[in-house]
């Protein structure tokens, strides 16, 4: 490493040692790998993203949500499994130009959501990069045995159900990128910046989902895989998809946002299948977030859009919509 920066080996000392305090099995980051030791009847769920500046996110983006995203996206895919968040793995590869200012700022937002989603640094690799900087996040959750949600068992006759609101993410990015103006969109521009993502809803579904995953696609290529996988159809009554509203406001002044809500992605949120014997309000009461039934899944295969009037709505990504 050269430059404004320590070398690799104090940056792991200084900065990401502190993060992995709480866990023994860690060893202070002073050894070659971490140990993980579940209880007995208890699994390792396991997923990774990558993000890289100017791809995934603005190359200016504040260190401390780059990082909270990071993590973010991933606890999302353990929520989207059933499974309580645990630990992570951190992959970074850094510029010449990114200095010891942004990494403790990145290493703040590490901090700040370890505490707020109870897990810990493990382990990873720092590297030096004539690229952009990238990152890596291998995240790993708990379930008990055999008990998770796979995107596999939707079946005729179950509900479509997605938590939170949609829209927020792909609507608050054109704030962030100068395409909308930003005055009182700063609610939209959050979304996209900070995903919450479902732990506790994941956890409850555990039982009742027939197929769940996170959004992140979009909500119609995602319901496209949860149906592709589970040989199934489905049908979507637009009208009824969750808007915040602020993201309410856009559509309405500008309707073909609809399309950008319902294809954008970056979400985070849940989208699942239940019987319909199954009692929703419970569920959104325990995870403190409301659930609305967006629609139904029927014989065959392919996602089908339905406007308000009950024809099917013509997305311009037909890629999203197999009809
Ligand atoms: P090796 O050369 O044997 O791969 P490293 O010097 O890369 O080992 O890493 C030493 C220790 O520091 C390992 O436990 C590794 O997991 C940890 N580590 C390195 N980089 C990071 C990082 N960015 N975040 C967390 N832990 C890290
Ligand atoms: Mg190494």
């Amino acid at each position: 490493m050269t430059g404004r920066r320590r070398g690799e080996f104090e940056l792991i000392a200084d900065l990401f040692a502190p993060l992995a305090r709480s866990y023994p099995l860690a060893f202070g980051l002073t050894d070659d790998a971490a140990v993980l030791a579940p209880a007995p009847g208890e699994e390792i769920v396991v997923t990774a993203d990558a993000l890289i500046a100017g791809v995934h996110f603005p190359a200016d983006e504040r260190a401390d949500w780059v990082a909270q995203k990071a993590l973010r996206v991933n606890l999302s895919d353990i929520a989207a499994m059933g499974a309580r968040p645990h630990s992570y793995v951190l992959t970074i590869a850094l510029p010449e130009t990114v200095g010891e200012p942004w990494l403790e700022r990145f290493v703040a937002g590490l901090a700040a959501d370890q505490a707020a989603f109870g897990i810990v640094l493990i382990g990873g690799d720092t590297v030096a990069t004539s690229g952009p900087l990238a990152l890596s996040i291998t995240m790993f959750g708990l379930a008990r045995s055999g008990q998770r949600l796979r995107r596999n068992g939707a079946k005729p006759g179950d509900r479509i159900v997605v938590s939170g609101t949609i829209g927020d993410a792909a609507l608050g990015l054109k704030v962030v990128t100068g395409a909308l103006p930003a005055a009182g969109r700063a609610f939209l521009a959050e979304r996209y910046r900070l995903p919450t993502p479902r732990i506790a809803l994941g956890q409850r579904l555990i039982g009742l989902a027939t197929a769940a995953l996170d959004v992140s696609d979009g909500l119609i290529a995602d319901l496209g895989h949860i149906c592709d996988t589970s040989g199934v159809g489905a049908r979507v009554e637009t009208a009824r998809v969750p808007l915040s509203g602020p993201a309410a406001a856009l559509v309405a002044e500008r309707p073909e946002f609809l399309e950008t809500a319902l294809t954008g992605g970056d979400d985070y949120e849940l989208l699942f299948t239940v019987p319909p014997t199954i009692a929703l309000d419970p569920v959104a009461s325990a995870a403190g977030v409301a659930l609305t039934v967006i629609g139904g899944i029927v014989p065959g295969g392919g996602v089908v859009a339905l406007d308000a009037g009950g024809g099917a709505l013509d997305l311009e990504r037909p890629g999203y919509t197999h009809r």
